[in-house]
């Protein structure tokens, strides 16, 4: 039988595959100021009421309880996490914590040109940002927002401040914005960004998700690497990343392949999300919650939480079943999860 205690003395969380896992995805609201097609329907939101997120000193206890149990990899995200006008608080927090050596955020980037500064202060040194778009009417017709010019004011402040790499997250929808693959190609040949492409996956009841609509990684590439003529050039594979990652031998950016519904990752997935709201998912796709919150507001010491953290790992699923007989939607959106 699965050894609880012998597990929380190695200060491994180890699934029943033999994964362990040491990445965890803190989302911090469901809220957002976006509306993107591929994550959340256009009306009809209902958030949850504030008293249900996780407050601070929640995130801080349960990042320290994870930390024990041997998580070193931290990234906030939402929903909007800069929703939270003082998320540098949080910030300061979890990365004076020794153990998590990596701290990350996720962020749609229209808050940064005012956060950016206040954050980099507080600890932050790694910032992804999505932008889906190099043209402001397709980037508006994606988040259903007109913002553009004001995500790339954000892109810019953290640039000023040196924070490197900047990493930018794409979603590519068939016939939507996939005719920009060349210009994306162009961007990190000219600047020293990570263009990261992750592939539209089927979240939420209302994201008109088809398989058809997915760009596969690979026909990325060949896109490419036909529009500029020269050959990706494969980067070093790092145990857990998720990406696959490339670049071109004149180009001082990178490119990088979330290709979870072509090549699934999950043989190495090594990361579990925490929702707003105080759930503990152990798959993006998962059907099933564990309520830290719970545990948390009822005054439950570590060591109960640390054994639900155990458990509810220890069933970590195999693998998503995207496009396989048996595959369920969840029926929270990403902005709900924390993608
Ligand atoms: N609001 C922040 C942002 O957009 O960066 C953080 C939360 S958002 C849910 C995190 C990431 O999930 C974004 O990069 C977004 O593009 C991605 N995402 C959302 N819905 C998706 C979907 N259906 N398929 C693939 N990626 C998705
Ligand atoms: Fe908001 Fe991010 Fe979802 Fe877009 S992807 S709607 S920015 S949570």
């Amino acid at each position: 039988m699965h050894d609880l205690n012998n597990q929380s003395q190695t200060q491994v969380l180890r699934d029943s595959f033999g994964r362990v896992v040491n990445n965890l995805r803190i989302s911090v609201t469901d809220r957002c100021n976006f509306r993107c097609r591929y994550c959340m329907p256009e009306e009809g939101m209902v958030w949850l009421d504030k008293s249900e997120l996780l407050n601070y000193e929640e995130i801080v206890r349960l990042a320290h309880i994870f930390a024990d149990l041997g998580v070193t990899k931290v990234r906030l995200t939402g929903g909007e996490p800069l929703m939270r006008k003082d998320l540098y608080l949080l910030v300061e927090k979890i990365a004076r914590i020794g153990e998590i050596t990596d701290l990350a955020l996720t962020t749609n980037g229209f808050f940064l040109a005012e956060q950016a500064s206040s954050l980099f202060k507080a600890g932050l040194r790694r910032i992804n940002i999505s932008l889906d778009s190099l043209d402001a009417a397709k980037f508006k017709l994606m988040t259903r927002r007109d913002y553009y010019e004001k995500v790339w004011q954000g892109i810019e402040a953290v640039e000023s401040l040196g924070i490197r790499p900047i990493k930018l997250n794409v979603v590519l929808i068939r016939g939507v914005n996939d005719d920009e693959i060349p210009k994306f190609a162009q961007l990190a040949r000219m600047k020293s960004y990570v263009v990261r492409f992750i592939e539209f996956m089927p979240i939420g009841s209302d994201d008109g998700w088809t398989i058809e609509q997915v760009v596969p990684s690979s026909e990325v590439i060949r896109t490419m690497e036909r529009a500029v003529g020269k050959k990706l050039i494969p980067l070093e594979y790092h145990g857990s990343q998720p990406a696959d990652r490339y670049r071109f031998e004149d180009g001082p950016g990178e490119i990088g392949f979330i290709s979870s519904v072509s090549e699934p990752f999950c043989d190495h997935c090594n990361r579990v999300r925490i929702t707003s709201d105080g759930k503990l998912r152990t798959c993006l796709f998962s059907i099933d919650e564990t309520d830290l919150k719970s545990l948390l507001r009822s005054g439950a010491p570590d060591e109960d939480i640390k054994a639900s953290i155990v458990n509810a790992v220890w069933k970590k699923e195999e693998g998503h079943l995207i496009n396989r007989p048996g595959f369920v939607r969840p029926s929270r959106t990403m902005s709900q999860i924390g993608g």
